[in-house]
């Protein structure tokens, strides 16, 4: 056992503060890591604030982690030390089910995830708004060398969660892609699905954000606020992947899908998803969902990454500033992705 420095929260919808708790020895499959940057999804703030129930307090957060191995288990073949290693959303599952065997272990029954869980000693997990981690080697991933660690921590989460879905519905040449909300999963979706080669649109609540989205490689930006966005749409994009963390008039946006066009819930709204028979038979259109991805799919993701010098945009935080800062990802003030530095846990 060795002592973890973190923050955590003590109770539903309470402040982050300092906490220390135990992480466990490095068993013969483990890689310890020395946590550098954590990034701050707004799925931290919705498990701390208790959005989705059951959850384990007190809860240390963070699943898009990067990182420093300082050592290693004698069975470990993956990584040395000093390697550049990240976590994301999950440590663990069970490596026998359908969903393991397909690389899909985030769909595991027993998948075991980085924080707000239960690893199968039954012991509950903490994330990595904290100084150190140890985690079974075949769930951690390699960061490539051209990638700065602040700026990749968020791909463990956003970068994953976008590409999957991008891929797995074949954002591409001839394809029109369009992102709704422009956060952090939303610009990691700009900048990925641009690099896949599709035409992006960006549909963002206003025009605020339009010179950023240009940037990040949007070909076109709309401000949903404006009813003429979804005349002047009807029936554009291929496929829709929406981010937003409220709800949304689902109907409105299916109606701007081609036929057999689909439509992706990424962002977890608390409400249920409203829409009506004929937003769905009228042009044979999908809505479909998709969490995170696989540890194979990834590594697949970091590595595009790297060859194409794709990271997030980010600003960095010190520790003592993470409550302000979840005020700040309410109000969709982060352009785009919080990171704290965990060197300023002192
Ligand atoms: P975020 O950085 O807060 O971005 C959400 C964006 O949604 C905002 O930037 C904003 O973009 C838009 N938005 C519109 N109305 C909003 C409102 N009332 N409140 C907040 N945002 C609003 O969040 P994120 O980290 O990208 O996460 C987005 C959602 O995805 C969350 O629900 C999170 O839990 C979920 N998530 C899902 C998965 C998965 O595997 N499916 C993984 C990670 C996170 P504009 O200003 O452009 O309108
Ligand atoms: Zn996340
Ligand atoms: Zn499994």
């Amino acid at each position: 056992m060795s002592i973890a420095k973190g923050y955590a929260a003590a109770a539903p919808k309470g402040l982050l503060g300092p906490y220390s708790f135990e992480r466990r020895e490095t068993g013969a499959h483990d890689v310890a890591i020395a946590i550098k940057y954590c990034g701050i999804c707004h799925s931290d703030i919705h498990q701390v604030r208790g959005d989705w129930g059951g959850n384990i307090f007190p809860m240390v957060p963070g699943h898009e982690i990067a990182g420093v191995v300082t050592s290693i288990g004698a069975e470990v073949t993956k990584f040395k030390v000093g390697d550049k290693v990240g976590v994301g959303c999950f440590v663990d599952s069970c490596r026998n089910c359908e969903p393991c065997r397909m690389h899909l272990e985030q769909f595991c029954p027993s998948c075991t995830f980085t924080y707000n869980s239960h690893d199968k000693h039954g012991v509950p997990t903490m994330g990595g708004y904290s100084d150190k981690i140890v985690v079974d080697e075949n769930y951690v991933l390699r960061i490539p060398g051209n990638l700065p660690l602040d700026a990749a921590a968020p791909l463990l989460c956003a970068g994953i969660t976008l590409y999957s879905p991008l891929k797995h519905w074949k954002a591409g040449p001839g394809k029109k892609v369009a992102i709704i909300g422009l956060g952090g999963l939303g610009h990691m979706g700009v900048k990925l699905a641009h690099a896949m080669g599709a035409e992006v649109t960006v549909l963002s609540h206003s025009l605020k954000k339009q010179a950023d989205g240009k940037r990040l490689g949007a070909d076109h930006f709309y401000a949903t606020s404006d009813p003429e966005t979804f005349t002047k749409l009807a029936g554009s994009f291929d496929l829709i992947v929406n981010t937003v963390s409220d709800g949304i008039d689902w109907n409105k946006f299916a109606g701007l899908l081609r036929i057999d066009g689909t439509l992706v819930v990424v962002g977890i709204p608390a409400q249920p998803i409203p829409v009506a028979a004929f937003s769905l038979i009228h042009g044979r259109h999908s809505i479909a969902g998709s969490m995170i991805g696989g540890i194979a799919e990834t590594q697949e993701m970091l590595d595009f990454c790297a060859e194409r010098n794709i990271a997030c945009d980010i600003e960095v935080i010190p520790m003592q500033q993470v409550n302000e800062a979840y005020e700040r990802v309410i109000k969709s003030d982060v352009r785009y992705r919080f990171v704290i530095d965990m060197a300023t846990l002192g």
